[in-house]
């Protein structure tokens, strides 16, 4: 960079303040409203704090009572072990299955 140019000094555009309309600047009316106590206050419906979100699982540990959902990436001959008390609750096939086998599982069903 042999020749780097000075910065050059913006213009600044500079925006006319009070703009003097003929007459001078209309006055400004502090109108009191007779019905000022009627405005309605619009309340800004509050978001509803995040609740816990609820237990969620169709299926529930029968040892331990938490719901759960048999993971999908076991395989059909995998145990299904709750995700809480890590107990076998049954094989991934037989929760798998419509209506699953419950007879078979340590879990229940809740989905109906
Ligand atoms: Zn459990």
């Amino acid at each position: 960079m042999s020749d780097s140019e000075p910065p050059r000094p913006r213009k600044i555009l500079s925006l006319k303040s009070g703009v003097a309309a003929p007459g001078g600047p209309p006055p400004l009316e502090r109108i009191q409203r007779p019905d000022a106590k009627k405005r309605v206050v619009v309340m800004a419906p509050e978001p509803p704090p995040a609740p816990a979100p609820p237990p969620t699982g169709d299926f529930k540990c029968k040892p331990c009572g938490t719901r759960f959902d048999p993971p999908a990436e076991l395989a059909d001959t995998d145990s299904v072990r709750c995700p809480s008390c890590n107990a076998r609750l049954g094989l991934a096939s037989d929760f798998r299955a419509t209506p699953p086998n419950v007879d078979k599982l340590r879990a229940r069903y809740l989905k109906k």
